[in-house]
C-alpha cells in the first residue's frame, strides 16, 4: 500500500487500496492478485497515526501431499509517520516513528512492513489442512505420508560439505 501524505488532511480518514506490493512482490509467495488493504489514518499536523490492516492469501505447498494451497494472512499493524525535512522512507527500529516523508517525499510506501508481517506469519511447514493423509499411492493399499522438511541452511551445510 502507498499513501499519498500530500493528500492526506488533518483529523480523521481511511483510504482503501488493492495493493499489488510491486517493491517486494518478488520476495513474497505468489498471490492472487492484489492485497486488499485500509488505513485508518488519524493526522495531527507532521504526525500521522495509521492503523493499517491487509488482508490476502498466499499460495504454499502442503508438506505433507505437496499440493498448492493458499494460506490468509491478515494482520492489523499500528504506524505512525512523520514528516521531517531531508529524511524519506523507513525509519530504523529504534526510532519513534516508522516511515518518514517530507515536501519532496510524499508518498510513502508500506508494502515492506506488509512484507514483514507476512513471512514471520507464512508456517515453517505448511499443512493444507490439519488432518492431510499426505501423498496417496495410486494403488490406495498404502497410505504414506511425506513430511518434506526443507531447511535452506542445510543445503547450504551440504554443499559445503560436498566442496571440501
Ligand atoms: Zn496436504
Amino acid at each position: 500500500m502507498i499513501l499519498d501524505t500530500g493528500s492526506i488532511r488533518e483529523g480523521h480518514s481511511v483510504i482503501r487500496q488493492a495493493a499489488d506490493l510491486a517493491s517486494v512482490k518478488n520476495e513474497l509467495p505468489p498471490f492472487g492478485g492484489t492485497i486488499d488493504c485500509e488505513a485508518t489514518i488519524d493526522r495531527n499536523g507532521s504526525m500521522l497515526y495509521v492503523q493499517l490492516r491487509f488482508d490476502g492469501a498466499f499460495e504454499q505447498v502442503c508438506a505433507r501431499c505437496l499440493e498448492k494451497f493458499a494460506y490468509p494472512v491478515g494482520e492489523t499493524l499500528t504506524l505512525v509517520l512523520q514528516e521531517e525535512e531531508g529524511r524519506s522512507g523507513r525509519a530504523g527500529d529504534d526510532e519513534s516513528a516508522d516511515f518518514y516523508f517530507n515536501t519532496g517525499h510524499q508518498s510513502v510506501d508500506l508494502s515492506s512492513v506488509i512484507y514483514d508481517e507476512v513471512m514471520t506469519s507464512l508456517p515453517l511447514k505448511p499443512l493444507c489442512s490439519e488432518t492431510c493423509k499426505g501423498v496417496i499411492p495410486a494403488d490406495g493399499f498404502e497410505k504414506q505420508t511425506v513430511e518434506q522438511e526443507y531447511d535452506p541452511r542445510w543445503e547450504a551445510l551440504l554443499k559445503l560439505k560436498k566442496n571440501k
